[in-house]
């Protein structure tokens, strides 16, 4: 039973609100003016008999005993930025399939195993196809004058072979007619596409956390329409622009181009690389260069001026270990009945190379390690067994998450034991920014636990529960076949002007007093789901249409 605070001001009456187990609210307001308060005292002892006796077998209060040491453990002796210092600079990028994300999965591994986590493991999730690293780049402009370039190389290119030193074509390619007039002018050139990146000077700040009015806007969100912003129209663009792109990379091939360069988004230093190359290593070397630089050498060869550049890159393709690994580790369940069930907590720990992962997601992946250390550390008690995975593979599908759900939780397109055994999954893959609250994904149903347990970081702005959903992460496997999976509202900091998949995402980026924030709020998430009673509440009827594996 739970006494509202509201509608208090008027003494002559007690208003009692009472949540049932079904969410019916029960509203009773006596008028102590007009009953006997005797026979009112024996029947609110009642009332809070059975009430309490609801709640103690939901069991979903907040224990403050355990967020108190939850709390000092993670913000007095946070190791959270140490670990991300670990994976940013010292392992540097972790690209699916690079010797930088092997070194991730054995440090990893390594570190939770001296924390005391069980069953630690690096395990393979499936076949990821060939791995790849850069050994070197070197780009340079060296007419009209010298100037170097920032650019790294386009993700699964094979190098230049040596330095290479050549003219460089603009190629003014709109429609597929205007391949033809490439026809023999590009033997040996570097080509450029025209540019459509224009690095504007930006009045606004880069970095910006959510306003109360934003906050607000997400609570009190409805379930969407599910209209897609995606309409017929965008789809057709996109279809023709990838059809010309690739018709123009077929001539450049057939012709024997020397390299291919591009410019993406950003500026003032900053660049956001592509989702890459197809894995071939008889591809054309391709380079993304920072656009300042890229439209500099576009307006010079425009203008007629002969454009030359210096390119020396080398990649590395390796083909012996063909497989994609997550990490996993746990903390075992002390509750004789309850241990078998799981709760886990996860953050995909690949990145793109251009910078070192860092808020895309060294931040998540050393936020939720951290949580296991607090767990652990802090001896919190835990009836379910919480375990923790660090993905893979993230950044060309949520593939080391959706291989692991399909391995663990589903047999032969059905759920199994396991299935019937997990209660949720929690997410951090929105950057560094503050945990300013959660998306339920849908799940209206467990709005409630999660406003109870967000009660206790009020303090740290942290109590927004929204009915949205999120995508893009990892949650979405666990979702996709019909488990919780929540992911965190976070602030956005610089996430999408500076960071997400751009050279520029260091460790500088971080922001320290947020991920210990985060961490200490996910362990209190994580600590309350794995001693509820019962499991976290389900989104009802997902296979009744059949598996989604989409979603
Ligand atoms: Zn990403």
């Amino acid at each position: 039973m739970r006494l509202s605070k509201k509608n208090r001001t008027n003494p002559n009456y007690f208003p009692y609100v009472l949540f049932s187990e079904q969410g019916f609210i029960h509203l009773l307001i006596f008028n102590k003016t007009n009953i006997d308060m005797k026979k009112l005292s024996v029947f609110l002892s009642c009332l809070f008999f059975v009430s309490t006796t609801a709640l103690a077998f939901q069991n979903t209060e907040v224990d403050y005993n355990a967020v108190y040491k939850i709390k000092d453990e993670g913000l007095n002796n946070s190791q959270v930025m140490d670990i991300a210092w670990n994976l940013t600079d010292r392992i540097g990028p972790r690209l699916t399939g690079s010797s930088g994300l092997k070194n991730a999965y054995d440090w990893t591994s390594k570190e939770m195993k001296e924390w005391g986590l069980t069953n630690v493991k690096v395990e393979a999730w499936g076949e990821f196809g060939p791995g790849w690293d850069v050994k070197k780049s070197y780009l340079a402009m060296t007419a009209p004058y010298y100037q170097a370039i920032i650019g790294i190389p386009k993700a699964w290119t094979p190098g230049t072979n040596g330095l290479l030193s050549a003219e460089v074509v603009y190629v003014n390619i709109q429609n597929e007619s205007d391949l033809a007039k490439y026809k023999g002018q590009l033997a040996g050139k570097v080509v450029m596409l025209p540019t459509t990146v224009e690095a504007t000077t930006t009045f606004e700040a880069d970095a910006r956390r959510f306003t109360d009015e934003q906050l607000e806007d997400m609570t009190s969100a409805r379930v969407s329409n599910g209209n897609s912003e995606f309409s017929a129209n965008r789809v057709s663009d996109f279809r023709r622009s990838a059809n010309l792109r690739n018709a123009a990379y077929q001539l450049f091939k057939d012709e024997g181009a020397a390299m291919v360069l591009a410019t993406r988004r950003g500026g003032q230093g900053t660049f956001f690389t592509s989702n890459g190359a197809r894995r071939d290593p008889d591809a054309l070397p391709e380079m993304e260069i920072a656009p300042e630089h890229y439209n500099r050498m576009v307006r010079l060869a425009i203008k007629g001026e002969p454009v030359m550049v210096e390119a020396d890159t080398k990649t590395e393709f390796q083909t012996k270990d063909l497989q994609g690994y997550n990490v996993l580790a746990e903390i075992e369940g002390t509750d004789p009945s309850l241990k078998d069930e799981v709760v886990m907590l996860g953050a995909h720990m690949d990145s793109w190379f251009a910078g070192t992962g860092a808020t895309d997601n060294a931040a998540g992946s050393a936020v939720m390690m951290e949580v296991m250390r607090i767990l652990k550390e802090s001896n919190t008690p835990l009836k379910r067994t919480v375990r923790i995975a660090l993905w893979s593979g993230e950044e060309q599908g949520l593939y080391g998450s959706r291989n692991y759900v399909q391995n663990t939780f589903m047999k032969n397109g059905a759920p199994n034991k396991a299935h019937e055994k997990f209660s949720a999954y929690y997410n951090m893959d929105n950057g560094t920014g503050a945990v300013r609250g959660i998306y339920l994904q849908s799940n209206e149903a467990v709005r409630p636990l999660f406003q109870e347990w967000f009660t206790a970081f009020e303090d740290m702005g942290a109590n927004t529960v929204t009915i949205r959903n999120t995508g893009g992460t990892d949650h979405q496997a666990f979702d996709g076949i019909g488990l919780p999976g929540f992911q965190f509202i976070q602030d956005p900091i610089d996430y999408n002007t500076r960071t997400h998949h751009s050279n520029m995402d260091v460790f500088e980026r971080l922001q320290a007093a947020d991920l210990r924030k985060n961490a200490v709020i996910i362990a209190t998430m994580v600590m309350q789901t794995a001693n509820m009673d019962q499991k976290m509440p389900r989104k009802p009827k997902v296979f009744e249409s059949g598996l989604n594996t989409n979603r």
